[in-house]
């Protein structure tokens, strides 16, 4: 089946250009005009239609266990969600929950199969070292799995130790294995914690009190002198949100360091003020939001090419578990954010964003002039793709890209909120924004999976992508 995408101006990375797109089955097969003469070929009109890669949100999790409740999107909701806001890949992480990191990655896959709408890939989580999970490292490549991520925070829990995590960056450096990073101090936190607790303090704005920033930035450093000490392995630092963060990143990047940064868009529209009150249990997920001098460091990570990649760290939770919704016409009900409702600390940490993410960003950073298209493109679905190696299948409009494609009305308004993001959830972060440019038609491998507001996909037509590991 072949298709014609007619009349559209084709943004990639790097420019912007008005041309036709031929697809032949799930690919991409030509760029460029007079694609008039092919017979039986489906013509879908994109006059006055800007035509992006499909997005790649590489920080997600679908249906993580958290104490006491799950988050409320799993992988079909999750990757749904996703779709309507023109995001056709996503990357999910494996919980390291049994010893073997093979074991635990199996306990994964039996879990998402079956049920994506979209193509998505893994991380693994490395939270327990043993010398029998890091000699595992080695057989990550051969799961379709290219990455392991780390805490520097979450002590007893899932943190490592500094001389664990170097022989883990080590190792997976020599395998092509990305080290991705949680930066917080641990040790901090536990403490900032326990006295605040111990002075009475309950509300949700203390997440973000107890969680120092300048901790942040000092594991930060101290990862990337780490990463330099075991022979530059690559690391990528995932949600990164503070100023001195942004400065630690360039330093870093300076001494020559192999070092990818990952911000998320919540990061730059909120701050710890938006956390005062029971509504700020909305807000909270770790790292916090931060302060206006943050958001301003970031927006210019992003404007002077220091940021490399923009995902969300989606992990819905209901606002009011106690309540039903209606999902699919159907009741949905599970524990959620009220369960911290008396102690910040048992909060579930998380919140929806894997939907808002391309049209948000969108009318907050190209509309109101900090980056272009294009690099809303790279940062967005290029780069991500780039790093995690599944480029040019994904992040691209070449041919022998997957067509997977956006098509996005640059002047359609949007009033955002709850209704039109179709994530499993009670709230949206961005209630009643007003959006400029949204996209009208989502196409993943060739087949339309979202038609003006409409649902067209399906539940298990994701793919799981084997992220090869890097060269060099
Ligand atoms: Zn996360």
């Amino acid at each position: 089946m072949k298709k014609i995408i007619k009349g559209g101006t084709i943004v990639t990375d790097s420019a912007m250009f008005e041309a036709d797109i031929l697809i032949d089955g799930e690919k991409i097969a030509a760029i460029g005009q007079n694609f008039d003469g092919i017979a039986d070929a489906e013509v879908i009109d994109a006059s006055g239609m800007l035509v992006l890669p499909g997005g790649v949100d590489a920080h997600v999790h679908l249906d993580l266990p958290m104490p006491n409740t799950t988050s409320s999107d799993d992988h079909y909701t999750g990757t749904k969600a996703a779709a309507f806001g023109g995001t056709t890949t996503v990357i999910d992480f494996a919980n390291h929950d049994l010893p073997s990191l093979v074991d635990s990655f199996h306990v994964w896959e039996e879990n998402a199969q079956g049920k994506a709408a979209v193509d998505y890939g893994v991380h693994m989580n490395y939270t327990h070292f043993s010398t029998e999970s890091l000699a595992e490292i080695a057989k990550l490549p051969d799961l379709g799995v290219n990455s392991i991520k780390m805490f520097t925070a979450y002590n007893g829990r899932m943190r490592l130790q500094d001389g664990e995590i170097f022989q883990a960056m080590r190792k997976a450096g020599e395998e092509g294995i990305i080290s991705m990073f949680h930066v917080e101090n641990g040790d901090l936190i536990d403490l900032q914690v326990a006295e605040a607790l111990a002075a009475g303090h309950t509300e949700p704005v203390w997440h973000a009190r107890t969680r120092s920033k300048d901790g942040t930035a000092g594991e930060l450093l101290n990862i990337c002198m780490l990463s330099k000490t075991a022979g530059y392995a690559p690391i990528y630092i995932v949600h990164m949100n503070t100023a001195e963060e942004m400065d630690v990143l360039a330093y870093a990047k300076n001494l020559g360091i192999n070092v990818w940064g990952e911000t998320c868009l919540q990061y730059m529209m909120f701050t710890e003020e938006d956390m005062k009150g029971w509504e700020g249990a909305k807000f909270v997920c770790s790292p916090p939001m931060r302060g206006a001098e943050d958001n301003e460091g970031i927006w210019q990570a992003l404007e002077d090419g220091t940021m490399d990649v923009v995902a969300t760290d989606h992990c819905p939770f209901m606002f009011d578990g106690t309540k039903e919704i209606l999902y699919e016409g159907k009741p949905f009900k599970r524990p959620g954010k009220e369960l911290g409702r008396n102690d910040f600390t048992k909060i579930p940490n998380g919140q929806p964003g894997v939907g808002d993410r391309l049209p948000v960003m969108w009318t907050e950073a190209v509309v109101n002039g900090h980056i272009s298209p294009q690099r809303f493109v790279e940062l967005m679905c290029t780069n991500p793709a780039k790093i995690y190696n599944i480029y040019p299948q994904k992040g691209a409009i070449l041919p022998g890209s997957d067509a997977d494609l956006a098509i996005w009305d640059p002047m359609k308004k949007v009033t955002y909120g709850v209704k039109v993001a179709q994530h499993r959830t009670d709230y949206n972060l961005y209630e009643g924004k007003e959006l400029t440019g949204f996209p009208v038609k989502v196409m993943l491998r060739g087949d339309v999976i979202v038609d003006n507001g409409e649902w067209k996909g399906k539940r298990g037509a994701g793919k799981f992508l084997h992220c090869e590991p890097l060269s060099e």
